[in-house]
């Protein structure tokens, strides 16, 4: 099972586990609102395309919606969703005060111009300026979206207000009020739970040989401070293929290289592998930071790592987890893994609505603070219920929330 059913199967049972009254499943078994919006680019060549596009909030007990936007040519709206309920549990796991939200275009911003890409950003967030706002619902990047693209949903929904709304959208350029320590947030949390979950397990990460999976903004940013806790990153991939040297990877080096070709691929002394391969390889830590559904049950058997630190949103479908846990393998979820970036989008949001700006040393270490709490609270759950960190994760999680929806109660 993938997507929007996945995961609300996952929650039903953990619904069940903690004995959640059926208000509260109702509630979360549904989006609160679903937008699909069809608009008009101008392309470069003068013809016109139409775009579909998606802004789903699922939940919004526990404070604004929250959640980033994808550009992909194969994105769905119940991916969307899917993605969304996992920024309401990712809110919840962390205990920042936000819902899940998530927004999507089905583009290929690859194939685009600078100029269409603006074109078409600043349309489909006008589209979407019914849902969006401060105090409403803040989107973020997500794959195939960047600073530049955040700066021109900021601009263009502070221009239908009149002035600058900075806490509009977080993972904006530093220069209009986006954080610092916000660009490498995701993966740097991703490193914060490889040494929590090293430590957990008695291992060093010092000599411990990790695969990285995707090396856009989660995959680079965490392999680059993997490498320097001192990892050995013995194999990255992105869309193009992947790389492979047993004797460990330069990872500044393969990021030059990528920015200068387009792909990881090609990188001196390396052999090429397909991105499937690296997931069987022979290491102690796998990261999967590209897209979903990349451990299913016909890899799952293949993984011989002891870790896994889930840089991605849903890569691993259920039956895949059931395999690895049987397996021993250790999996820091990606509600949890991967939070480092909403984290930081938090602190961005209260930074630009008290104008005033930290250190990136503060944000380090306020980041360093949140996830330590998050991960040793699952922690302790998964001993105590012995459960794995995925339904640990879920458990406080729903709890969380079906806590605030308890008390907050149902309008009118
Ligand atoms: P990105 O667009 O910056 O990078 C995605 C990378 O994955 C690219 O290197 C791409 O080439 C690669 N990729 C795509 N398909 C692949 C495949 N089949 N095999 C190998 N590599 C492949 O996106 P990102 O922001 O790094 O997001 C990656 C994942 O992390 C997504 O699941 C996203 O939802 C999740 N995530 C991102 C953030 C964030 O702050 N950006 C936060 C939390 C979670």
């Amino acid at each position: 099972m993938k997507g929007f059913e996945a995961v609300k199967g996952q929650i039903n049972a953990v619904c069940d586990r903690l004995n959640i009254d059926d208000a509260c499943r109702l509630r979360l078994e549904k989006c609160e609102r679903e937008l699909t919006v069809n608009f008009p680019v101008r392309m470069d060549d003068g013809k016109v395309k139409i775009f579909t596009g998606f802004r789903i909030q699922h939940n919004t007990t526990r404070g604004p919606a929250k959640g980033g936007t994808r550009y992909h040519p194969d994105v769905t709206l119940d991916e969307t969703k899917a993605l969304a309920v996992w920024m309401t549990l990712k809110t919840a796991v962390v205990n920042i005060p936000y819902g899940g939200a998530k927004g999507a275009v089905i583009c290929n911003p690859k194939l685009m111009s600078q100029g269409e890409l603006e074109r078409l950003t600043r349309r489909y967030a006008s589209e979407i300026l019914i849902l969006i706002g401060p105090e409403r619902d803040i989107p973020a990047p997500d794959v195939g979206t960047n600073p530049q693209i955040m700066a021109w949903i900021m601009d263009t929904y502070s221009m239908n207000r009149g002035y600058s709304v900075l806490g509009v959208v977080t993972g904006k350029p530093v220069e209009i009020g986006g954080s610092r320590g916000r660009l490498g947030a995701t993966g740097r949390g991703c490193m914060l739970s490889a040494k929590l979950a090293a430590n957990h397990l008695s291992m060093n990460l010092n000599g411990t040989t990790v695969a990285v999976q995707g090396f856009g903004n989660v995959g680079s940013n965490a392999a680059e401070l993997l490498a320097r806790e001192g990892c050995q990153v013995i194999a990255i991939s992105d869309s193009k293929g992947g790389i492979y040297s047993p004797k460990g990877l330069d990872v500044e080096g393969v990021s030059r290289h990528k920015r200068e070709t387009g792909s990881v691929v090609g990188f001196k002394d390396t052999e090429t592998i397909t991105s499937t391969e690296l997931l069987g390889l022979k290491c102690d830590m796998l990261v999967p930071a590209a897209l979903e559904n990349q451990l299913v049950k016909a890899n799952a058997a293949d993984i011989k790592a002891r870790i896994i630190i889930e840089g991605a949103n849903g890569p691993t479908t259920p039956e895949a987890d059931n395999i690895l846990h049987d397996n021993g393998v250790f999996v820091v979820p990606d509600v949890l893994a991967n939070a480092g970036g909403v984290i930081v989008s938090y602190f961005e949001w209260v930074q630009g609505l008290q104008s005033f700006f930290w250190s990136e040393e503060e944000v380090d270490r306020q980041l360093q603070t949140v996830m330590d709490n998050a991960f040793n609270e699952v922690l302790e759950i998964s001993q105590r219920e012995k459960a794995d960190m995925r339904t640990a994760a879920y458990m406080l999680a729903v709890g969380r929330v079906a806590r605030a929806m308890a008390l907050r109660g149902i309008f009118p």
